[in-house]
């Protein structure tokens, strides 16, 4: 190459690089690898330029690069550092030796494109400029040994390939620029694109490079001596050991390189099990969220759920007022303060009368919106401090608070009282409502919450009692509630511990001074409060349903012992034994199989059993009581109304009535003496069961002057004092022995006329 080459050369760089800066790079993204493009360009320009184009040369440079070309096949790589050792390099200085410096530059970059071409046939990623790039550098590599060169044979230097010791030197001098070059380059455009440290790029990737080119050299200056001075056997063999070591290196480098993969496959699989793991745990933690919402929103639900459950414990679910476990917590808590603070407190207790007639003949759809608006009207009424509840069906309470007296309490009562007898209308029903209010005070003989409220309801029953809306509560009233509360328990067990027995009074016949039968009474010997009056315990008997079976026990007593008796004498075969009926007894469906179970188990006749049902009973229910006095009487039971005089009997319903007595009660009998009224009334009563066709008994006659005058009015039997008390069985069993006169006697009245006459009275009027 000569000065005009240069010349050339510069002038034509000078010409690419004003065309390059004003448009192509104009604004290089990356000025680096742009130059590097520039420089190799006109590298390559130049050698093309410079290069003699003999056909000899051409020659040569076309098996050289069909030599290249090939040589790629073979190229070894290297492990680890991801470069190849091609010997394409030893072509390239083939090229130096045979056909000179820029022969060599079009070489080296045509080796470059080729290997370039092939890894990315092979599937290795280039970017834009990459290629150009790895081309230029291999031409800028080139043309700088070969300047080198040229400079230092200019210089002095004898770098020829003249003698094998200068061909050597030539060699490593090509093989150390080219490589110095190409790695610089190389680093450089790697430290920018990875932005890591130049030199640490150089020393761990590139630095291995130069097995390249010293192999290239390395094969060259020996090719070079085998043909210059070995002969054909020692080239062939030679070529042989090049082949064996050549196929050695290559089968290693291809071990290693799979080892390599396999660790690289196994770590990217460890790599990917780790990426799954994260994302696993990402997932998992999602979920987790997911749960710990849920669980939030639950725990927000029970919390909910929890006040909810609180208020349905605390409050009515129809009226949402407070209801009877809310009321008892406060009676509870006002308790616990003591009377002293208690004593500004009052309980009202309010009872709806007539809801239950509201709830059977308008339905319980209208039953429950009469409650909702007693408890709204209730709620309007109460001031801020009291508390209203609902106790249960149609009764309510009222805690007052704050009320400075007994007549506040009753005003307040009496206010609420107005307020919710004010009819209303429901669905075009008008609703009268009325209620009962008892109003408790706090004393100290209340110890629970349900004292107060008992003591309230009391008063509440006393309110009903007298048909007034207030009532106040009567401390009296709480003892024999509280009487009576006893009764009704210890009555539950005196039939068992065999506290009854059975006393029997006579029935007279007044006509003929017989004894026709008795009243079977009931007595009960209380083991602590001794003897108790039926009146008394009765009535108990009566609410706690226990009548019944009393009466069934009663039944079978009085018919055994009857029918005992009957056999004591002929003159008894006929008497009768009255039992009496509660009402209870009455509406309850078993009597009728009662009273014969009774007649059957004693074998006593069923018109020796009288049953006494008393005129108010008989006309509570007067249809029902037609059809089991019939039923009654078809089994061939005698039939009495008691007490016949107390209650109000309608006419007509006395009329259908299957009965066989009237029993005249004992308050007519009494004042009979002495106020013409009530003897008008007893004569009226005996005149209307004669019209009737049905016989007349009078109870309660305690003297002859009664007697008398019953007798006069034709009363057909009597029972009473007069005759005798009520005895016991074993007295009455001694009387019937002996046979007693039940009939009086004047000597017992005062009176000793002689006995004259053939009446049985004879010696009593
Ligand atoms: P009652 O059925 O009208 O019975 C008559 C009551 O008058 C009896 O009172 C009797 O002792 C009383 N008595 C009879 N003669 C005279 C008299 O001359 N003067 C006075 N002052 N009283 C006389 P007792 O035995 O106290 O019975 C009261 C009520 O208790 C009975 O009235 C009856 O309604 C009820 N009773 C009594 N025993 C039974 C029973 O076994 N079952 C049922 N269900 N009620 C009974
Ligand atoms: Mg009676
Ligand atoms: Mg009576």
């Amino acid at each position: 190459m000569n000065l005009t080459t240069f010349q050339k050369v510069e002038s034509l760089l000078q010409r690419l690089q004003n065309f390059l800066s004003a448009s192509v790079i104009a604004k290089p993204k990356n000025p680096f690898l742009v130059c590097v493009v520039v420089a190799g360009f006109l590298c390559l320009s130049g050698a093309l330029f410079a290069a003699n184009w003999s056909v000899r040369s051409i020659g040569y440079l076309v098996i050289l690069g069909f030599a290249v070309v090939l040589s790629v096949n073979l190229a070894l790589e290297i492990p680890r550092s991801g470069s190849r050792v091609t010997f394409a390099d030893a072509f390239v200085f083939a090229a130096f030796l045979v056909l000179g410096g820029e022969f060599a530059i079009i070489l080296a970059s045509f080796e470059a494109l080729v290997g370039c071409l092939d890894l990315k046939r092979r599937g290795v990623y280039f970017s834009k400029l990459t290629i150009p790039f790895n081309v230029s550098s291999a031409g800028i590599a080139t043309t700088g040994s070969f300047l080198l060169l040229v400079g230092l044979n200019r210089a002095g230097f004898d770098l020829t390939f003249s003698s094998p010791e200068k061909t050597l030197s030539t060699f490593a001098l090509l093989a150390f620029t080219q490589f110095a070059l190409l790695s610089v380059l190389a680093s450089v455009f790697q430290a920018q694109k990875t932005g890591t440290r130049f030199f640490s790029v150089w020393k761990q990737v590139y630095l291995s490079t130069s097995v390249t080119q010293i192999a290239g050299a390395t094969l060259t200056a020996i090719v070079y001596y085998l043909y210059q001075f070995a002969d054909v056997v020692t080239s062939v063999i030679a070529v042989f050991v090049f082949a064996i070591i050549y196929i050695n290196y290559r089968q290693m480098f291809r071990d290693i390189n799979d080892s390599i993969h396999q660790v690289e496959l196994a770590e990217q699989e460890k790599a990917e099990i780790a990426n799954q793991q994260i994302q696993a745990a990402q997932e998992h933690a999602q979920e987790l969220e997911v749960l710990l919402e849920k669980e939030e929103k639950i725990s927000t639900d029970l919390r909910q759920s929890k006040v909810d459950l609180e208020h349905a414990a605390f409050h009515d679910n129809l009226t949402d007022l407070p209801n009877r476990a809310y009321l008892i917590e406060r009676l509870d808590l006002l308790l616990r303060l003591g009377v002293k603070v208690s004593q500004n407190y009052y309980v009202l207790f309010l009872d709806l009368s007539r809801f239950k007639n509201i709830n059977d003949s308008l339905g319980h759809t209208i039953g429950d919106e009469v409650l909702k608006v007693v408890a709204l009207r209730l709620r309007r009424t109460l001031r801020d401090e009291d508390t209203a509840a609902r106790l249960g069906g149609d009764e309510f309470a009222i805690v007052l608070n704050d009320i400075a007296s007994l007549d506040d309490a009753r005003d307040f009562a009496n206010k609420v009282y107005k307020k919710l007898t004010q009819p209303f209308t429901i669905q075009g029903h008008t609703i009268f409502s009325d209620l009962h209010i008892g109003i408790a005070p706090f004393d100290s003989e209340q110890i629970k919450p349900e004292d107060v409220l008992r003591d309230a309801d009391i008063a509440m029953q006393n309110a009903k009692e007298n048909n007034i809306g207030v009532a106040v509560f009567d401390k009296d009233v709480r003892s024999e509630y509280l009487e009576h509360i006893r009764l009704e328990g210890d009555l539950r067990y005196a039939c068992d511990r065999g506290e009854f027995s059975m006393h029997y009074q006579p029935l007279i016949c007044l006509r003929t001074g017989d004894l026709m039968g008795f009243e079977a009474l009931l007595r009960w010997q209380h083991p602590e409060l001794g003897f108790i009056s039926p009146a008394r315990f009765i009535p108990i008997c009566e609410d706690s349903g226990a009548i019944v079976p009393i009466t069934n026990w009663i039944l079978h007593q009085t018919t055994a012992k009857l029918a005992e008796w009957q056999k004591i004498s002929s003159d008894y075969r006929k008497i009768l034994v009255s039992v009496n009926i509660s009402g209870k007894h009455l509406a309850d469906q078993r009597l009728v199989s009662d009273v014969k179970e009774a007649l059957d188990k004693s074998g006593l006749k069923p018109s020796s059993l009288k049953l006494e049902i008393t005129e108010t009973t008989a006309m509570e229910n007067a249809e029902r009581t037609i059809e089991v006095l019939q039923e009654l009487k078809s089994l061939g039971v005698h039939i009495s109304i008691d007490d016949f005089g107390t209650g109000y009997s309608s006419l007509s319903y006395l009329h259908r009535l299957p009965f066989d007595t009237l029993k005249i009660d004992r308050s007519f009998v009494i004042n009979v003496v002495d106020r013409n009224k009530d003897t008008e009334i007893l004569q009226t009563i005996i005149a209307l069961t004669k019209n009737l066709k049905k016989e007349v008994i009078a109870e309660g006659i305690e003297t002859t002057d009664q007697l008398k005058i019953l007798i006069d009015l034709g009363c057909d039997y009597g029972q009473g004092y007069l005759f005798s008390r009520p005895l016991p069985v074993a007295d009455m069993e001694t009387e019937l022995y002996k046979k007693k006169d039940w009939l009086p006697h004047k000597e017992e009245e005062g009176a000793s006329e002689p006995d004259v006459s053939d009446s049985p009275y004879a010696n009593l009027f």
